[in-house]
């Protein structure tokens, strides 16, 4: 069975066990999907956000979905692109790894993830593509209890890289 599925639209809407949000370090909100999964879940999530005392590049730590159709939000913060000799590809990876692990430990099954640090913070769609998708893949191949696993694209750019990557699986 495919657990991968590629999702175009507003990750909000999502019906699944958590949505990944792409952070910043503070998780107190900010622009982007941060702003539209902030809004979508209502001003409570700010609240618990303030709990968390931020996070790290390339951690990962969950909430409640508040209002959203998700049960739970998995904030994770994608380094800012700066070139590719900082490690961006070693934290974006450990984004998507970090995000399913924080999955497993609270028993979710079914997550989606938007393009993390894809928008304001510049990585280039195609690498950050690949390094999504291997690292998704590579990590499906080492746990069965994560069902299904959606890649939400909000751009018809990332839309078509994702369809090209992913080629028939899908
Ligand atoms: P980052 O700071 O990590 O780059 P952004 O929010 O600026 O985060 O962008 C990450 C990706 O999320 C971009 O591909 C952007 O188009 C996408 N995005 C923005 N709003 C939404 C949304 N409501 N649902 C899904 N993806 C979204």
């Amino acid at each position: 069975m495919n657990r991968i599925e590629l999702y175009k639209g507003d990750i909000t809407k999502l019906q699944v066990d958590a949505i990944v949000n792409a952070a910043n370090k503070t998780l107190l909100g900010g622009g982007g999907v941060d702003g539209a999964i902030h809004r979508a879940a209502g001003k409570e999530l700010l609240t618990e956000c303030r709990t968390l005392n931020g996070c790290e590049t390339g951690n990962a730590k969950k909430t409640q979905g508040y209002l959203l159709h998700a049960a739970f939000v998995i904030h994770t913060v994608g380094p800012v692109y700066n070139g590719g000799k900082y490690n961006e590809a070693k934290k974006l990876a450990s984004c998507y790894k970090r995000s399913l692990e924080v999955a497993i430990e609270n028993k979710l099954e079914t997550i989606a993830f938007p393009n993390i640090s894809t928008g304001i913070y510049g990585y280039p769609k195609q690498e950050a593509a690949k390094i999504a998708v291997k690292t998704v893949t590579d990590f499906l191949k080492t746990s069965a209890t994560i069902k299904k696993v959606i890649f939400c694209v909000f751009d018809d750019e990332n839309y078509a890289i994702y369809k090209n990557i992913l080629g028939n699986d899908i």
